[in-house]
């Protein structure tokens, strides 16, 4: 993975546009500004999908690691009453814990596919007084 890569992938794991790194990309936990406000980059265009796809499927893995994981370490009594009404609490918050990070992680991999990809509109400069 190339450090570019790499940059676009870590500003997305915190949270910040993968694009330039600045703070800001959410209007609240569940939705993200149509572009980015600081380097005007487009965070909205066909990514709910994807997104969507990505958090349920880091919902899963994470709810099968920790699942796995408390019946090996409990092994061999395993609490079969916490994970039967835990798992499916489980299941419900997850998905909305990641939420957020999934949409930035999806930003990302399609930034980190389309390199060339431009800006939609540019928030500052000169561009910004054109239109
Ligand atoms: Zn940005």
């Amino acid at each position: 993975m190339s450090s570019r890569r790499g940059r676009i992938f870590f500003r997305a794991l915190r949270l910040r546009c993968p694009h330039c790194g600045e703070r800001g990309v959410f209007r609240h936990w569940f939705a993200m500004h149509d572009h980015c406000t600081h380097c005007g980059i487009s965070l909205a265009s066909g990514n709910s999908v994807g997104a969507n796809l990505l958090n349920l499927l880091l919902a899963e893995l994470i709810l099968v690691a920790v699942l796995t994981g408390l019946v090996v370490l409990t092994w061999p009594e395993p609490p079969w009453d916490l994970l039967q009404f835990g798992a499916p609490v489980l299941m419900v918050i997850a998905p909305l814990a990641f939420f957020p990070l999934s949409r930035a992680l999806f930003v990302a991999i399609d930034l980190a596919m389309h390199p060339q990809a431009l800006p939609d509109r540019p928030a500052h400069g000169i561009g910004s007084q054109l239109t």
